[in-house]
């Protein structure tokens, strides 16, 4: 019998370094790595109503409205690439309603295992100030590491700029809503026994191994491994 999908989330104030881990473990088990920030955005390049409404709620650092979020998740679980071989969910779910959501789309699947990717405040703030991002593929960067090429990205050549929410009065408003909205998760997902809480604070290589060897507390590894 083939082997089930991995279905696995990561949890961690804005700038912990989801969407570098998130990727990192998509390419690693061939997964797909499903950002919802990412997925606003390129709905808010696009142009579209839904972007037009969303863009409102980004800019202010609020959260879209649960049935919102909910509703772009689902359709996008439904597809074949996520249903077959799994998903790394990066910035979803994000409150209680969100993940009771989850549940109920996965039952009677569940997540394998929840990442919660510790970074202290001032970190994460120091990190979110000097961040930039493509802003075709959303590509990370920073200003001490900055592309290659005169702030264009190497991976699209994209034009690397600052996010709209990464300013002062937005990053408060999101870590804000990050505690009182979010961190209740921990203990939700504390509860269903899937929790691994691995220290986001070194270079990207060290957090990534932290968490292999976090997912393969739960038995996941990768077929090479
Ligand atoms: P991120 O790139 O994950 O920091 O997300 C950027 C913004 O997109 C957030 O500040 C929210 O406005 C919105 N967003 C992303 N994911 C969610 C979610 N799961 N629930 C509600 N809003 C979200």
């Amino acid at each position: 019998m083939a082997d089930a999908p991995l279905r696995i989330a990561l949890l961690g104030r804005q700038g912990a370094g989801k969407g570098t881990q998130a990727t990192r473990i998509s390419h690693h088990f061939a997964i797909v790595h499903i950002a919802t920030g990412d997925m606003l955005r390129a709905a808010v390049r696009a142009g579209t109503p839904f972007g037009e409404k969303a863009k409102a709620y980004i800019d202010r650092g609020e959260l879209v409205p649960d049935a919102v979020i909910i509703g772009v998740v689902s359709e996008r679980l439904a597809e074949p690439d996520a249903a077959r071989r799994g998903f790394v969910l990066d910035g979803f779910p994000r409150t209680i309603a969100q993940a009771e959501a989850l549940d109920a789309l996965l039952a009677p699947a569940r997540l394998d295992v929840v990442v919660d990717l510790e970074v202290p405040e001032w970190l994460v703030v120091e990190r979110l100030a000097s961040r930039r991002v493509c802003s075709v593929c959303g590509a990370n960067y920073s200003t001490t590491l900055q592309p290659r090429v005169d702030w264009t990205c190497d991976v699209c050549g994209g034009e690397v700029v600052q996010r709209s929410d990464d300013t002062e009065e937005a990053i408060r408003r999101r870590l804000a809503a990050y505690e009182e909205q979010t961190t209740p998760l921990i203990a939700y997902y504390r509860e269903q026994g899937v929790l691994e809480v691995v220290d986001g604070v070194g270079e990207p290589d060290e957090v990534h191994e932290r968490i292999l060897e976090a997912l393969a507390r739960h038995g996941i590894v990768s077929e090479e491994a």
